[in-house]
């Protein structure tokens, strides 16, 4: 679903019509998602799955920053927020 969502947002930006606040969702959500899947993961190896020598610990850590550089999450919630509250929709 989120490859789906992704991909269409690639190509709403490749003819010029992706919106901000559809940029900022796609942002938010497939960062939050990739960071709770990461998190499942983690836990699932267990303690192997936090040391810095598994793959695992490496993902986790990128996954978390995803969630702040770009624009912090908080920031693209209050696009998102910004943007329907200008159109009224
Ligand atoms: C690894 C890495 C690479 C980076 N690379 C680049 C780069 O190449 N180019 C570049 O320009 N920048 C880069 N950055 C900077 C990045 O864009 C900023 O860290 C990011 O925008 C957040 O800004 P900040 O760190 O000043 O946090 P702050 O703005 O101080 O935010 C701190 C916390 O307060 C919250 N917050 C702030 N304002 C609000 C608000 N109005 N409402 C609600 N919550 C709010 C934030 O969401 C966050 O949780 C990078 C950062 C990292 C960690």
């Amino acid at each position: 679903m989120a490859r789906a969502f992704l991909d269409q947002c690639i190509a709403e930006h490749m003819a010029g019509k992706l919106s901000v606040e559809k940029a900022a969702m796609s942002k938010y959500w497939l960062t939050e998602t990739q960071f709770e899947v990461l998190d499942e993961c983690v836990q699932l190896h267990g303690g192997y799955g936090y040391m810095a020598e598994y793959a695992v610990a490496e993902m986790w850590a990128d996954a978390r920053v995803q969630r702040i550089y770009g624009g912090t999450n908080e920031i693209m919630k209050e696009l998102i927020a910004r943007g329907f509250a200008e159109t009224g929709q």
